[in-house]
């Protein structure tokens, strides 16, 4: 954890839930404002169908919601896309940009989650910027290399440490089980720390670095006492209430 910072434990749901899950976000509901305090920040990021209606949820409740992605522009002859003032419109107070699956499926260049982060801040809301390295990358050594050269790329020159979250998600730990190391996160995010303090000065030494991949209730407490692991995206985890719920116990566990 970062001295001084409120940590975030940030859920993203991907292609999942319908109208049905949203029982499940009553429920972290419930959970969040049964805690007399809460040691951070508590974020769920659902698909585009499901924003307006979990935050109407949420509306009375230390829940925030966000969407995954967003188109850069603001309007236009986009057909099935969506911008970050829709998502704002619907309820939305932070977007995902640049995961790696948008960046594999969907081929986004940094240039592209650039962009798209400063469209959420265009609309007035929070970017988790995205990145992390394949397993390939880890293997030859080049881990650092690659991260540094997305956080050039990715992370636009108006950052702040309020209008942006960095994800540090090495794309081989996602889903599968797999955690590297806490040595390595300590390194990689320490790694992270140092890159955005020597480009932005104060706002880097307090942007939140979350680690992302594989966090469960059994590993998250180590994973949020490393340092400069500022919270977590999760993924699969978050989709049922009680392990979010668990996850977030992490938190000054
Ligand atoms: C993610 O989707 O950002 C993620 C970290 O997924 P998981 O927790 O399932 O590995």
């Amino acid at each position: 954890m970062t001295p001084g910072v409120t940590p975030i434990v940030a859920g993203n749901w991907k292609m999942n839930g319908t109208a049905a899950s949203l029982d499940e976000i009553g429920d972290v509901c419930a959970g969040l404002d049964a805690e007399d305090t809460l040691p951070h920040e508590t974020l769920l990021c659902v698909p585009a169908t499901l924003v307006e209606r979990a935050a109407a949820v949420a509306a009375e409740s230390a829940l925030s919601i966000g969407g995954e992605d967003c188109h850069a522009k603001e309007s236009g002859a986009h057909t099935g896309d969506i911008s970050a003032e829709m998502l704002a419109d619907a309820g939305a107070s932070f977007i995902i940009v640049g995961h790696s699956e948008r960046r594999t499926d969907h081929g986004e260049t940094d240039a592209v989650v650039a962009a798209k982060a400063e469209a959420v801040w265009r609309a007035g809301l929070t970017a988790i910027i995205c990145v992390g390295e394949t397993r390939e990358e880890r293997e030859a050594g080049k881990a650092e290399e690659v991260v540094g050269a997305q956080l050039a790329g990715s992370v636009p020159a108006a950052m702040t440490a309020t209008n942006a979250v960095i994800a540090y998600e090495p794309v081989w730990a996602i889903g599968t089980g797999l955690v590297p190391s806490n040595d390595d996160i300590g390194a990689m995010h320490t790694f992270i720390r140092k890159t955005m303090s020597s480009r932005f000065g104060a706002e880097g030494e307090a942007v939140r670095i979350l680690y992302g991949g594989s966090v469960k209730p059994g590993n998250a407490a180590e994973i949020f006492a490393i340092a400069n692991v500022d919270g977590g995206l999760i993924g699969g985890a978050s989709l049922k209430a009680a392990d979010f719920l668990a996850i977030c116990d992490g938190i000054n566990a």
